[in-house]
């Protein structure tokens, strides 16, 4: 019997093996990519198309403000009252007469709906009078009509000053810009880093592995970048050393999958706050955690959506209105799971759609919100 066994297995083994044939003659050579398995999950579903209360968008681009026509302009004001959005925040205003101009094509056309963040430049860091310069330059763009500072993550990875060195979050050059945004009163929306997943081992185990798959330039190299937690410190020491200035850290400080994390940051630095943008998928996967602390952090957080588009909203107001479970994410790169609504109450809606917005943004025009 025992000289028999072997046989057996080889027999068993071909018998496994063509049936493998089969079914990859069948279902062809579909990579993990392409994979994309329809939910047999039946549970009530309730989409949400329009906010339950106006809110704030205080994370959105757009570039060409300065230059928009008509036409546009009155289909982006008739896409936000579809949607309930009462203010629009455009980070991208850029400064001196490109700002202006955006201000006067934008602003002046529909006056309260949309508000516009200036940017530095930090070309030259390090040349002669560049603090003095950049100071003033801030200075006449809030006078021209700025409500906010907005800085991009070029800053601590990829700007450089005029040796050629890195400049750092918290250089200490830029500290003058920091203290004027909190004597003129105006917020500073920054942006620093990247998911942190973008520094590590592109491997099975990354949970950014197809992102940074698709988008390979969105790898952060050791040696090429300084690490994460280098740059996220930076970020957090200049709200140390501005106590008198508002920071509206961006994206959740890219800490939305450790919500402990970002309450102690929130408790360290009582001029700090926080917006979503680009990171629901954090919240959405946490629902009973994601309560708890829009709960608690309710005066702290607020709607942000980054980049501007009208049906991935919809994916927002379902995460934070309904107790949906187990609904799509829009964009499978971000993110390979699913949703789970978190049911906040009509109190934090209301919170982090648009009444910490109007404690951080200068000039919101309380009627809006009635
Ligand atoms: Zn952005």
């Amino acid at each position: 019997m025992v000289r028999f066994l072997p046989l057996f297995f080889l027999l068993l083994l071909t018998a496994c093996a063509s049936e493998a044939q089969d079914a990859a003659n069948e279902m062809g050579d579909m990579t993990i990519e392409e994979f994309e398995p329809t939910s047999s999950l039946v549970v009530d579903e309730n989409p949400v198309t329009r906010a339950k209360f106006p809110f704030v968008d205080v994370h959105s681009h757009h570039w060409r403000a300065a230059t928009m026509t008509q036409g546009a302009a009155d289909t982006l004001i008739m896409e936000m009252d579809a949607m309930n959005m009462a203010v629009i925040v455009n980070l991208s205003g850029r400064s001196g007469e490109a700002l202006r101009m955006a201000i006067e094509n934008m602003e002046k056309r529909y006056p309260n709906r949309i508000v516009t963040f200036a940017n530095v430049d930090f070309e030259g860091v390090g040349g002669e009078g560049w603090t003095e310069n950049a100071v003033a330059q801030l200075r006449a763009d809030i006078e021209a009509g700025a409500r906010g500072l907005k800085v991009y993550k070029n800053l601590g990875m990829d700007v450089v000053d005029t040796d050629g060195n890195r400049v750092a979050v918290n250089d200490p050059r830029l500290d003058p810009i920091w203290a004027l945004a909190g004597e003129m009163g105006i917020p500073v929306l920054i942006h620093s880093a990247d998911p942190p997943n973008f520094w590590k081992p592109r491997d099975k185990n990354n949970e950014k592995w197809l992102e940074l798959k698709l988008r390979p330039n969105r790898y952060r190299p050791p040696g090429e970048y300084p690490p994460f937690e280098q740059i996220m410190d930076e970020h957090f020491d200049i709200m140390r050393k501005h106590r008198g200035t508002t920071f509206i850290s961006a994206h959740m400080s890219w800490l939305g999958n450790d919500l402990g994390a970002l309450g102690a940051k929130l408790d360290e630095h009582p001029n700090m706050v926080t917006e979503m943008g680009a990171v629901i998928y954090e919240l959405g996967r946490q629902p009973r955690m994601a309560k708890e602390f829009l709960t608690q952090y309710k005066d702290r957080v607020m709607m942000g959506k980054d980049s501007y588009n009208p049906d991935e909203f919809h994916t927002y107001f379902r995460t934070y209105e309904t107790e949906d479970e187990y609904f799509p994410y829009y964009r499978k790169y971000h993110a390979q799971w699913r949703l789970y609504g978190i049911g906040l109450s009509d109190d934090v809606l209301q919170h982090i759609y648009y009444k910490t917005a109007m404690n951080v943004i200068p000039g919101l025009d309380s009627a809006l919100f009635e």
